[in-house]
């Protein structure tokens, strides 16, 4: 995975699992560790992917 960086506090919208989206290091993509979805980065991912900042 050292093409990828992981966003802190999002949460997978496939499988609700916390600190499991990583980001593509071109930003193209992101995907989830856990469940293995994925999504080509635009301006709607960015609204799905909810950040939990506590
Ligand atoms: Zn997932």
């Amino acid at each position: 995975m050292k093409d990828y960086k992981f966003i802190a506090g999002a949460i997978c919208p496939a499988c609700g699992e916390k600190d499991s989206i990583v980001l593509k290091n071109d930003d193209s993509q992101i995907r989830c560790i856990a469940c293995n979805f994925y999504q080509n980065k635009d301006k709607s991912t960015i609204e799905t992917i909810k950040i939990i900042n506590d």
